[in-house]
């Protein structure tokens, strides 16, 4: 049996665990915090259940993907798996101190792979000792829907490393793109000074929301404009990136609009806060 172990069982965490089972891994699913297992399953369970309604999953394949996936809140879970995707909390002090410990926990030729938005691969790498091992695996949300996967080499990742996990993102149904490691990677370099941007012109009063949305769905096929998919993303995610990106390539280009900075402050993150750039009612 191929075995996996996810950390962080939240909205990345939950969709990386589902499709690693749906493509018959073991999975040991690891948070912290037991509700986050438990809306993890749920979650799963719901997603499962309308892939098979929709006909592109059999009858019974809840039962079997749920069957794969072991919960666990401790790292210790990790100890027999051949490959870890850390989706744990974007924050550098979690994920360096869940890699000094997988490092410890996980098999000596286990890859440490994690699913990381902004956080250097390398200096993630450099709290192991074993940094050839360890790469990013950059899902897309939804996970069990998006093609995408930006494979990250950091400095010191060996070619046998990237190799094989471009061929497993491969055999989970997925395209890997393989990148390397700079901030923002390509995903959020190319994407979030076009939603700063956007935000911008909000700013300067160069169009309202809708009208900047319509110009890049009908004018340049976009199924999402930029201020409805940064409400989808979380503003306060969009945020922390554009800071990673300003500070780790110091060009002023990059520098978050004031805008995004005030609505950040006021709690208006988008979608999870129910107003962002629109309002979403709760249902
Ligand atoms: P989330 O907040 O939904 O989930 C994070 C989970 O990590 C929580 O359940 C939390 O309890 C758990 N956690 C925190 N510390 C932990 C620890 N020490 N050990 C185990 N679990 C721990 O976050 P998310 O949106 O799923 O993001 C996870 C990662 O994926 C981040 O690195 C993020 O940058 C990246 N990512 C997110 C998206 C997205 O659209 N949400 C897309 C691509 C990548």
């Amino acid at each position: 049996m191929k075995r996996a172990a996810v950390i962080g069982a939240g909205t990345m965490g939950n969709g990386i665990a589902h499709v690693f089972a749906q493509h018959e891994w073991d999975v040991r699913l690891i948070d912290t915090a037991a509700g986050a297992l438990e809306r993890a399953t749920a979650t799963i369970r719901g997603n499962v259940d309308r892939q098979v309604k929709k006909g592109t999953l059999p009858e019974g394949a809840g039962d079997t993907i749920l069957g794969r996936i072991a919960t666990a809140t401790s790292l210790d879970a990790a100890a027999d798996a051949s490959i870890v995707i850390e989706a744990a909390s974007e924050n550098p002090a979690i994920k360096f101190s869940i890699f000094e410990s997988l490092d410890r926990v996980a098999p000596a030729d286990a890859i440490l792979a994690t699913n990381t938005s902004s956080i250097s691969i390398t200096e993630i790498a450099a709290r192991t000792r074993r940094p050839q091992q360890v790469i990013g695996m950059h899902f897309m949300n939804p996970v069990p829907v998006m093609q995408l996967v930006e494979v990250i080499r950091g400095h010191a990742t060996s070619d046998a490393t990237a190799a094989h996990v471009m061929e497993l993102a491969r055999s989970l149904g997925k395209t890997p793109v393989e990148v390397n490691d700079y901030p923002g990677f390509v995903a959020n370099r190319v994407l979030m000074p076009m939603i700063n941007e956007a935000i911008f012109c909000v700013m300067e009063g160069v169009a309202t929301p809708e009208s900047i949305d319509t110009v890049m769905k009908l004018g340049m096929a976009h199924p999402m404009g930029p201020l409805a998919l940064a409400d989808f993303i979380g503003l306060d995610v969009c945020l922390a990136i554009l800071e990673v990106l300003h500070r780790g390539l110091g060009d002023d280009k990059y520098r978050p609009a004031p805008l995004l900075r005030r609505m950040v402050a006021a709690g208006y993150l988008g979608r999870k806060t129910g107003r962002g750039f629109y309002e979403y009612p709760a249902r």
